[in-house]
């Protein structure tokens, strides 16, 4: 006789846990999970405030909506993840590449952890002796290993991620905040938003699919705002769910011509007189904005950037230009975001740099109710900590940051280039976004790859989801002599490993303090480790000190809880509280308490939120109490005279007026502008490789993956997600493509073959994949799990810092074999 659910149910515990995947949600979102024998048996969201309320407005003061009294309740993937850590490609042991067989075969055999590491170490110690320090690389920006490296003499690490890097690069550039300390710049909370703004207007995001906070919850603020009667404006070149479900009004818009629309909004701001010349005065550097509004006005090169201009380049009426120029300078403050995907391709430092010149023209920075100038946020500085590893001072070895992280594949293939005499090593270090001392450069020898997970394990398929050809990647793998990866599911990339390391789960597996961010949902939650880790899954910070010692490296240094590998759980657990302690220290300055970490543990929580007197906005030393911006002039400078300086390109790393490290900045900027310029954009609608090309391709994020996770998920594929390409009815016509024919998406760098969505909610022109696609390259190298991975990279002149999540493609009906 089966059991009934009530059965099933007998017994099993709740528990509270944070969700930790790698989306903009990251650490927001609240599971109760029902734990029976170990195993996780089913989930429910959040329910700590307002429990049993479905709509929980109906309940809430406008109080408690400020102050985000609310549930953090988690999207689809959130409550489908339990399941992922049972999954049969879970990664349970160590595994080495079977005998005999080449790397992307795919075949494995179990081995134990001590092979594994003293392999890994010896590797490692081999490439160093043989080759130099040079020769062992992480791709990806990995801070771990970046100290890892420091503390062994050796090793060299990418630069830069692929999220907003454009946004870190201009907020430094524009007002002298360090790209990677967000607390120094970032608005935009929710709550301010719904409480402040006149209206809001969603420029290449929707809340309904892409977090900021946790799962849609933004989403359901934008929804409350207008239906207090606020307008909602989406600018995307899809009929996206958010301009569907929360718009009054969709702006279709060319991707890649953003700020030809901010400069026109300009133009009209200094024609009608709406801009807020008290703001500009008082913050904004003379000399600098001179040369903005001579560009903006065509004062100097005669081509007015009007709206009429505009119209020709983004493909958005004049008129409506014009009226949401009007609309954003009257109806005070507009809640204007620009948001991460429209500098996610070439040129976006660009579109960073003249959004926040037209924020400023607005006088919006800083002001309640009025958006972000860079990115997102908020990101309060409440001081929990660096998970407390790797955190042991100065090291003599600097370690070099030598490549574009998403760019590591080129600086492996051009380095035969160089060799060669094809060519030249300033040519090479611009192409790939070199960021340290060029003597290095005759020494850069790469062999041993250390992919090592970087901190969020489950969510790195990297073949899979940089902002990079996938081939170009598998061909630079294919070049290695050893490379080791660390997962808890097997993915793209490990096929090509010689070592794979099973990780961990961190959100259900691990302690750990958790700190959200985004969206102004800030909280400071516990993973209780809902259930023991399984087979031999390690946790990441415990493989990184099992290498650091096996490398001769002082473990007190690399981790200063480490007593013995016996108390390893106790000692991490120590660390844990040590951070919350920071965070209790920190609220009790302030005169408040919060949970003790017994009951903290427990699932009682800290609502950061709760402790303010009002939402969070950005710039309130500089705007609010009159501190100076931390650029040369001490105010927002439009123009960059560092930019401006040629004798500064191409020497190695950058640092401002103040020796502050230009994080985002490579040595040669390419042909990126002191001020910015409006140009046809490199692999974009206007260039000339759409007579090849003649389709731009978009990578937005899906409802059901974070980048490739969750690809294998039972429950989040085949009917409720297909991953096909969109593209409008028109160029499928054109192409002789009906919905869901099979097609295959083309260009120099790649073939996918996926379905086909025919539909009329993309421009004409674009067509859109889901990222998350998962790389699975057949003999002839297409790729039948249609990342547009495979399709990316190329693009070579323009500075570095922007990801380039775009490219241009053709398409064309698929007649072969479907794997
Ligand atoms: S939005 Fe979804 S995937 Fe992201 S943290 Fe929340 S539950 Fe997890």
């Amino acid at each position: 006789m089966s059991l009934g659910i009530r059965d099933k149910h007998q017994g099993a515990k709740a528990v509270y846990t944070t969700c930790r995947c790698n989306c903009g949600g990251n650490e927001s979102c609240v599971l109760k999970a029902w734990v029976k024998d170990d195993k996780v048996i089913a989930v429910e969201p959040d329910d700590r405030y307002n429990r049993n309320v479905g709509r929980e407005d109906s309940v809430m003061s406008e109080q408690d909506l400020i102050k985000n009294r609310l549930q953090r309740r988690p999207c689809v993937m959130g409550m489908a993840f339990h399941k992922y850590i049972y999954h049969p490609d879970r990664i349970l042991y160590p595994l080495k590449r079977a005998p005999g067989t080449e790397r992307g075969e795919g075949k494995f055999v179990r081995i134990s952890w001590d092979e594994a590491l003293d392999t890994i170490a010896s590797e490692m110690n081999r490439a160093r002796k043989e080759y130099g320090p040079y020769s062992i690389l992480t791709p990806y920006i990995n801070e771990t290993a970046d100290f890892l490296f420091s503390c062994w003499g050796a090793g060299v690490v990418g630069w830069g991620q692929c999220s907003y890097d454009a946004q870190r690069l201009m907020a430094h550039v524009v007002a002298g905040a360090k790209g990677f300390v967000m607390s120094e710049y970032y608005s935009g909370s929710a709550a301010d938003m719904l409480a402040n703004a006149k209206n809001i207007v969603l420029w290449g995001w929707d809340p309904t699919v892409a977090h900021q906070g946790p799962a849609h919850q933004f989403a359901w603020f934008v929804k409350l705002a207008r239906e207090r009667g606020k307008k909602v404006i989406v600018i995307d070149p899809r009929f996206s769910c958010a301009a569907r479900t929360l718009a009054d009004q969709w702006i279709p818009i060319k991707p890649g011509t953003d700020h030809s629309m901010y400069m026109a909004m300009a133009h009209v701001l200094f024609q009608e007189h709406l801009w807020d010349k008290e703001f500009v005065a008082k913050f904004v550097e003379p000399i600098g904005f001179e040369k903005w509004r001579s560009y903006v006005l065509g004062i100097e090169d005669g081509v007015k950037k009007d709206p009429e201009w505009a119209e020709v380049r983004c493909a958005v009426p004049a008129e409506t230009i014009r009226e949401l120029a009007r609309l954003v300078g009257t109806e005070r403050p507009s809640w204007l975001w620009s948001h991460w995907s429209v500098a996610r391709k070439s040129d976006g430092e660009h579109m960073s740099g003249a959004f926040a010149a037209l924020q400023a023209m607005l006088g919006y920075w800083g002001t309640p109710g009025a958006g972000p100038a860079f990115g997102t946020g908020p990101w309060r500085p409440i001081p929990i900590g660096s998970r407390g590893l790797m955190s042991g001072g100065e090291h003599e070895y600097k370690v070099p940051q030598l490549y574009r992280s998403h760019d590591w594949a080129e600086a492996v293939l051009l380095l035969d280039k160089v060799r060669s005499g094809e060519l030249s090593g300033k040519e090479y270090m611009r192409t790939v976004g070199w960021k340290a001392d060029p003597s290095i450069l005759k020494d850069f020898n790469p062999k041993v790859l250390f992919w090592g997970g970087h901190a969020k394990p489950h969510a790195t398929d990297h073949v899979s989801i940089n902002c990079s050809s996938s081939n170009r990647q598998v061909e630079a793998m294919k070049k290695m002599e050893f490379i080791f990866t660390m997962h808890s599911i097997h993915n793209s990339t490990n096929l090509y490993a010689d070592i794979i390391l099973p990780a961990r789960d961190w959100m259900w597996e691990e302690k750990g303090v958790t700190k959200s961010q985004y969206g102004g949902f800030e909280s400071i939650n516990y993973c209780p480790e809902v259930v023991p880790p399984p087979g031999e899954t390690k946790a990441w910070a415990w493989v990184y000190i099992k290498i650091g010692q096996r490398l001769g490296i002082d473990t007190k240094k690399l981790f200063s809880y480490y007593s013995t590998d016996e108390n390893w759980e106790k000692d991490w657990e120590r660390c844990q509280k040590d951070m919350y302690q920071r965070a209790v220290v920190y609220y009790l300055k302030q005169g408040v308490t919060v949970p003790p970490w017994e009951e903290f543990i427990q699932g009682k929580f800290i609502n950061c939120d709760e402790h303010e007197e009002k939402p969070h906005t950005g710039w309130d030393a500089q705007i609010k109490e009159g501190k100076p911006f931390r650029t040369e002039s001490k105010k927002i400078e439009i123009y960059s005279n560092y930019i401006a300086d040629e004798n500064k390109r191409g020497k190695g790393e950058h640092y401002d007026w103040s020796g502050r490290l230009y994080d985002n900045l490579p040595a040669d900027w390419g042909d990126m502008t002191p001020l910015p310029t409006y140009r046809a954009i490199p692999r974009g609608m206007d260039d000339e490789l759409t007579r090849k090309y003649p389709l731009f391709l978009l990578t937005s994020h899906s409802r059901y993956r974070v980048h490739s996770l969750f690809w294998e998920h039972a429950w989040l594929r085949d009917h409720v997600y297909q991953h096909r390409v969109w593209i409008n009815a028109a160029d499928a016509k054109a192409r002789g493509i009906k919905n869901n024919d099979m097609i295959m998406v083309f260009n120099e760098q790649g073939k996918v073959v996926m379905p086909a969505y025919v539909t009329r909610r993309m421009m004409p022109g674009t067509v859109l994949m889901h990222s998350g696609g998962k790389v699975i390259h057949d003999q002839s190298g297409i790729d039948f799990g249609a990342s547009p991975s495979t399709l990316l990279g190329g693009e070579t002149k323009s500075c570095k810092a922007s990801a380039r999540a775009t490219s241009l493609v053709e398409i064309e009906r698929y007649e072969g074999d479907v794997k």
